[in-house]
């Protein structure tokens, strides 16, 4: 650390102190003598997302809350499980100590988590951030859900609320979705 006043390269530490985010040193020049004060903190990344459009910018936990809250709505799905879903990928991502992340892979994070914890809402966000260009694609990811929920006694009781309806619908807002997107 230079000097501000001589620029000699070498000082001595009169006095440390350390708080919680810094450890903050009183210095003195060996050459002028004159007295300054260092910081020494934890940088922190920030974790960028790249976008479809090839866009970068900062990661919101908020954003992607926002998007979950939306597959989620009037979906009988506890909003700490959902905070808790959000939490839980920003502290992924974060641990994978990358600078950036694609929005892909955060989509996929999200369908991961919430195809385990509500299949309606899976298919909404999918239908949202997957971009399902065709319906056969689409068709088959609930198919797929359908052969799992046969597996997995827990997933059915789950669907068995409002099964076969929901889906139903659900596929056919997005049905109808995409092909007044397509098509106009
Ligand atoms: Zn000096």
């Amino acid at each position: 650390m230079k000097c501000p006043h001589c620029s000699y390269h070498d000082s001595k530490v009169l006095d440390s102190r350390e708080t919680s985010e810094a450890i903050r040193r009183r210095r003195q020049c060996l050459s002028c003598g004159t007295r300054f004060t260092t910081q020494e903190r934890v940088q922190q990344n920030t974790l960028y997302v790249i976008k479809k459009d090839r866009r970068r910018e900062p990661f919101q936990k908020e954003k992607v809350l926002n998007g979950i809250r939306k597959a989620c709505e009037k979906r009988p799905i506890a909003s700490y499980l959902i905070e808790r879903l959000a939490d839980d990928i920003e502290i992924e991502l974060v641990s994978q100590g990358k600078d950036e992340v694609n929005s892909n892979a955060i989509g996929d994070m999200v369908m991961e988590r919430l195809k385990a914890l509500d299949h309606i809402a899976y298919i909404r966000f999918a239908s949202v951030y997957r971009d399902f260009t065709d319906i056969t694609r689409l068709k088959q990811e609930v198919d797929s859900l359908a052969d799992t929920s046969l597996k997995m006694p827990k997933i059915s009781s789950q669907l068995s609320l409002l099964p076969e309806n929901e889906i139903t619908t659900a596929i056919k807002k997005v049905t109808r979705k995409y092909t007044s997107k397509n098509f106009k």
